[in-house]
This record gives C-alpha cells, structure tokens and sequence, in this order.
C-alpha cells in the first residue's frame, strides 16, 4: 500500500490525512505537540470550506457542532450600518450557508474522524528529503503541513523570504457562557481597528480585535488591554468582552513572497506552509481544506505521483495565492486604514455602493465546487 506521511496535525494536516486515506493511502500524521488538547478560540468555515468538508465526508458532523452564519454586514464604531448582507441570499447564491464554529471543535471532529493511532503525537519532524525520506523512514509522499514557520519549507525551498509581519496584531476571545443578549453578527471597521464577532454551536461568541500595531508590542494584561481599545464601541462589543475572561494574542504574519511551486518531489506543502495569509477574509483555514481536497482527488496511490502532485500545485498555488493577496488588500482598505479622510471617503464608497454588490464580492472566493475524491 502507497504510504503518506502528514507532518502537522493541524486543521490542514489532519484534513490531508482524512481525504487521502479516503483515496486509498496508508497515512500517519507526525505532531510535534506533546497531545492533541482543545486550543484556539473560533473559527469561520466559509461556503467553500464547507463544501471541502462534504467531500472528506465530514460536512454533516461539522454542521452538527457548529452554528449556521446569520445576516451580518459592516459596521462603523458608532454602529452605523455600511452595508448589510443578508445570509438567506447568499446561501442561495452559494448553494450552502457559512458555519461558526470552535476552532478546538473543528479539530476534534477531524480527528476523530481518523483511525485511533494515526496521529502520532510528541514527535517533531526535522529531516525531510524531496525523494520522501521523513526523519529515517522513506515514504512514498510526504505532506508538510506543519504552519506558518514550516520547518520542511525552510529546508526544502529556501530561497523562499520567511514570513513577513502583516503591520496588525488581533485579540480573539470566547465568551465564557452562551450569550443571551442581543446580537446582531456584524464586522466593524475604525480607523487602523476591526472587530468581529461569530456564534458558536454551543450557543457561546467568539469575538476577535485586531489593531495597527508595531509586532511584539505586549501587554502584561492583553484582555484589559482589548477591553480599553474596544471599549468604546457599539453594543455589544463592550459587553461580549466582558462576558469574556480569557484572551489570545497574535501578532499577523504572512508569507508575502509568494511559493514558486508547492511540490519538490515527493514533498506537497499545504496550508499554511504553503500560503500563510492575514485573517481578513477569513479564509487561511478554508484555503487548507480545499487544498487537502485537491491533493487527495490528484494522488491516485497507484498512479503517477509526479504527475499528481503537478496537478495539485497547478490547481491549488493560483488559487490560493490570488485569495492571499486579497485578503492583504482587505487589511488594506480596512483594518489598516487610518487617515480620516480616507477611512470617511472609504465609508461613503460602502455606503453608496448596493448591498448586493458587497455580496458577489464576499460570494467571489467562496463560490468553489471541490473536485470528487
Ligand atoms: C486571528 C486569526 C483569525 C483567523 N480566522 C480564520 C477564520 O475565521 N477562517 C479561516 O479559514 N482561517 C482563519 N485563520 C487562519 C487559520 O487559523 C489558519 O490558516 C489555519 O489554522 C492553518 O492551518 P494549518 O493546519 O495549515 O496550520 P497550523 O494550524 O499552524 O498547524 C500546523 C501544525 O503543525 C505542527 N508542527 C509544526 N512544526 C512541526 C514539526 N516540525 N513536526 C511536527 N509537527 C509540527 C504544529 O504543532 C501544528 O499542530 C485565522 C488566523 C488568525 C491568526
């Protein structure tokens, strides 16, 4: 049997492993994390992410845990409505609705989805060869799904520039008990700031902060520190923060120099090895499970790999990159921006521009049918 090793059990890495033992591939996953534990805070799965999810045959235990996106739009910090969408419309236009969900949620559903013993855990991963060699042991492919700072990229493209800061750092948060008040989901943009905020299954909200920032910038109190950069915006964000007793902090980095293939040899990077992008529409995590998808649908185990893994970087690196470099312009137009006049003639652009313009720009990246495995 063709065997595969996975490196990285993230959500992409465990997504590879789920599509190719679909295809016929003996897979085991190398984590470096000592166990699997519940991390991160929420999560968007956008219709294209959920339509990967069908096709590795997990779409149904997804949907069941996690909650269906409402109407939500743009927001300025006094509240005022930019622009509006509505989510039954796009639901039509995209054939299925976007799901929130708890990041460590997704990631159990995933897991559990594979043959106990799969994921080897406590084992970082610190020799790859193109020709499939994985610390010693010689597999057939060898899928470097190991992140942002992906060990395997650095070694096996190395003229690839390391991750570049993206200029913004972004709090996120879970609200410690369901949230009972009023919600009405919305993305709000001031100047050089954004927030959001996403309902999960279990009835909780995730909510996340980003902000202009100089990289490393600390606080010894990060959910005080979001809590009196946010505070004065409209409800509910002062009160869904407080709700709130635990925040994350991540300074955003991207790979701005793109890939120039995402195959050496027997080696396919995916995921966030392959395309680390800023958060800004959503889509790093939905960019992994298409790619895990395409991969799985190119690697005939009994085929011709080099002719599958050429297939896979012509589908995915396009793709992929085009999405990376939109979502750096939306932190550009968005999050970043800061001068006042700028961010008003910004405004009044949203605002006489049609809703349902707004919404084939939001449908564009999401509108993507996967390939059968
Ligand atoms: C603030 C923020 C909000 C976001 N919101 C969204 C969103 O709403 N929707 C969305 O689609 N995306 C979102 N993203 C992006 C998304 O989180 C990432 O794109 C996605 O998690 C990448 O998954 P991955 O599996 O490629 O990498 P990772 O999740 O980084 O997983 C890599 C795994 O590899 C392991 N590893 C690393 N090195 C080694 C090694 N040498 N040996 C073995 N194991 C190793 C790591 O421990 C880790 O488990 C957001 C990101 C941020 C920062």
């Amino acid at each position: 049997m063709a065997t595969a090793v996975v490196v990285g059990a993230g959500i992409g890495g465990l997504s590879a492993a789920i599509g190719l033992r679909r295809r016929g591939w003996d897979v085991t996953v190398l984590e470096r994390a000592p166990r699997i534990t519940a991390v991160g805070a929420g999560i968007t799965l956008l219709a294209n992410g959920v339509r990967a999810l069908d096709a590795l045959g997990v779409g149904a235990a997804v949907r069941a845990e996690g909650q269906v996106e409402a109407s939500g739009g743009l927001r300025t910090p006094n509240g005022r409505w930019l622009t509006r969408i509505d989510a039954d419309a796009m639901n039509r236009v995209l054939g299925t609705s976007a799901i929130g969900i708890h990041r460590a949620t997704l990631h159990r559903v995933l897991h559990d989805s594979l043959p106990a013993g799969t994921v080897v855990t406590g084992t970082e991963v610190g020799d790859v060869a193109p020709e499939g060699r994985v610390d010693g042991r010689v597999v057939d492919l060898v899928v470097a799904a190991d992140g942002i700072n992906s060990a395997v990229r650095r070694r096996l493209w190395p003229d690839v520039p390391p991750p570049a800061y993206a200029g913004a750092t972004a709090w996120r948060g879970v609200t410690d008990e369901p949230w009972r008040g009023p919600l009405v989901v919305a993305i709000t943009w001031g100047p050089g700031a954004e927030f959001g905020m996403v309902p999960l299954g279990d009835g909780r909200v995730y909510w996340f902060g980003s902000v202009t920032s100089p990289p490393k910038a600390w606080h010894d109190d990060e959910l005080a520190a979001v809590r009196a950069r946010f505070g004065g915006w409209h409800d509910p964000i002062p009160a869904l923060m407080s709700a709130t007793t635990a925040a994350l902090r991540d300074d955003l980095y991207h790979l701005a120099t793109p890939v120039p293939s995402y195959v050496h040899g027997r080696v396919a990077l995916l995921g966030d090895a392959a395309h680390a992008m800023t958060p800004n529409l959503g889509q790093g995590a939905n960019q992994a499970i298409e790619d895990a998808v395409v991969l799985a649908s190119c690697c005939d185990p009994a085929g011709d790999l080099a002719a599958g893994l050429a297939a896979y970087d012509a589908q995915r690196r396009p793709r992929s990159q085009r999405v990376a470099r939109a979502a750096y312009q939306m932190a550009r137009i968005g999050q970043g921006l800061h001068n006042p006049v700028a961010v008003a003639l910004r405004n009044a652009v949203i605002r006489l521009t049609p809703d349902n313009a707004g919404l084939r720009q939001m449908a564009g990246f999401a509108r993507w049918n996967p390939p059968t495995i």
